[in-house]
């Protein structure tokens, strides 16, 4: 868990959208647990700031502004998290605890892969690995 602070507000102002409370304890909650979240992990996390309803506006607000990421960890519902620095995730199939993969696949893929599409540009690439965690493997 990080312990610097993190001024939502002026993200939210970077990103073009409106710091309203509702957004600006969203990127506080993400910034705070420094781990992808779902929808319902942020409403209970908020503690009665905002409903699902409007967890879900907002969380769809900051995905188009580009300052959450969502991934996809073949779970029950997407996950969201800061979108700050580039980064892949590792997943226990078993427990689900999940962990970040700093490392990047060689960025000269998404040239090839631009080229073997006939893309104009590739932008990004998402990428998740699972498997066992040694924890689960131990049991
Ligand atoms: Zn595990
Ligand atoms: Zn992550
Ligand atoms: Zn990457």
């Amino acid at each position: 868990m990080s312990k610097k602070g993190i001024d939502a507000a002026a993200l939210l102002r970077d990103a073009g959208v409106r710091a309203t409370p509702q957004r600006i304890r969203i990127v506080e909650i993400l910034h705070a647990r420094h781990r992808p979240l779902s929808i319902e992990a942020l409403v209970s996390a908020g503690k009665g700031v905002f409903d699902m309803t409007t967890a879900y506006r907002a969380v769809e607000t900051l995905w188009k502004s580009g300052v959450v990421r969502r991934i996809d960890l073949k779970q029950q519902h997407a996950l969201y998290e800061l979108a700050e620095d580039h980064h892949h995730h590792a997943v226990c199939t078993s427990c689900g605890a999940i962990q970040d993969v700093s490392m990047c696949i060689s960025p000269s893929l998404d040239e090839k892969v631009r080229r073997a599409v006939g893309f104009s540009r590739v932008d990004s690439h998402a990428l998740e690995f699972f498997g066992i965690c040694n924890a689960c493997a131990k049991k």
